[in-house]
């Protein structure tokens, strides 16, 4: 795809739904695309602030190779603003201080060497460093690797169209179900995550979906049954909805981390609204998967490790029922 199209004297940025136009000089609203003598620069192409390799349960994606390692690399800036953001030291860094250049051959030699079944372009929004992604992502393809995206889900249209056959899995943020929220205090829009969540499900890619619980943010009973009826009606009740803990961080220090008992009341109504299979992170509980026609425990987990999976060919062994996602067959 072509990354970004002239209007008159600017570029259109075509990365994500902002759409940035950009005079000569100027940098897009994630710090990190500029636009440099009629071409828009990637300014963080080859230059991850951050890599390592986690379990992919981490990511998080519990129906996507459970136990296996995803090789994670993020760099510096944002699309979002989110004030209670989790990863802000990277997210709203603006400044790039890693001169390192790391190729994405390298990238997958890396994950080759610590035996990586994936990568994952997370700790930051992904969609901004697209090329840099891409690049890697086909790489790793050639060698048998797949591709996750952690993203707030705010990609343009032809991002997600250029992601088949490129990105495998993605664990998508929903982070609120207002559209004032999303608009002022995120720098986002609803409407454009949720038609988004929408194009990935239909396009095929492998999707889970998280929601960082922040008191008096998104913790009613309404927001929360609301995002989880969103997930079962639009993705599907089978769709693993990832409910997280929130603890004071960057400008949002003053509210109190998500207790366990909010968790749980979330976990409730996602389960209320049809969704088959609700994670509750971050929060030290159990997080067991079970097969949605027998109830059988198929995969279990301890924090981010999993300890048992009895998994055949993708299926439950005692009823056949398969179980959504990718797994080894
Ligand atoms: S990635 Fe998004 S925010 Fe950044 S310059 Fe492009 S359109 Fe703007």
């Amino acid at each position: 795809m072509d990354y970004f199209k002239p209007e008159g004297s600017r570029l259109i940025c075509l990365l994500c739904a902002h759409y940035c136009r950009l005079k000569e000089g100027q940098i897009g609203r994630c710090g990190v695309n500029q636009n440099v003598q009629g071409v828009i620069k990637n300014l963080v192409y080859a230059h991850p602030a951050a890599l390592h390799v986690d379990p992919v349960e981490k990511k998080p994606l519990y129906h996507f190779l459970p136990g296996t390692r995803a090789l994670s690399l993020g760099t510096i800036g944002c699309n979002f603003k989110c004030p209670f953001c989790q990863n802000w030291s990277l997210s709203q860094e603006k400044t790039l201080r890693v001169k390192e250049t790391v190729s994405p051959a390298q990238i997958v030699e890396a994950a080759l060497k610590y035996e990586c079944a994936s990568i994952a372009y997370t700790y930051n929004e992904p969609s901004i460093f697209y090329p840099y992604a891409k690049e890697i992502a086909l790489l790793a393809h050639d060698h048998g690797i797949k591709n996750i995206f952690v993203t707030n889900g705010f990609e343009s249209s032809e991002v997600i169209e250029d992601m088949k056959g490129v990105i495998d899995a993605l664990n998508v943020d929903l982070k609120s179900f207002e559209r004032d929220y999303y608009k002022n205090v995120l720098g986002g829009s609803l409407d454009v995550v949720l038609e988004n969540l929408k194009q990935f499900k239909e396009k095929g890619f492998w999707v889970e979906v998280t929601t960082l619980v922040i008191p008096t943010c998104n913790d009613s009973d309404a927001e929360l049954f609301a995002i989880a009826s969103f997930i079962a009606q639009a993705l599907g009740a089978r769709t693993p909805w990832h409910i997280s803990a929130f603890h004071p961080d960057y400008h949002e220090l003053s509210l109190p981390a998500t207790s366990v008992q909010t968790l749980e009341r979330a976990q409730r109504l996602g389960h209320q609204a049809g969704l088959k299979h609700v994670y509750v992170g971050n929060a030290g509980l159990e997080n067991p998967t079970r097969c949605v026609t027998c109830n059988a425990i198929l995969i279990e987990r301890k924090r981010f490790d999993v300890s048992k999976n009895i998994l055949v060919g993708g299926c439950c062994p005692t009823c056949q029922t398969k179980l959504e996602g990718v797994f080894d067959e």
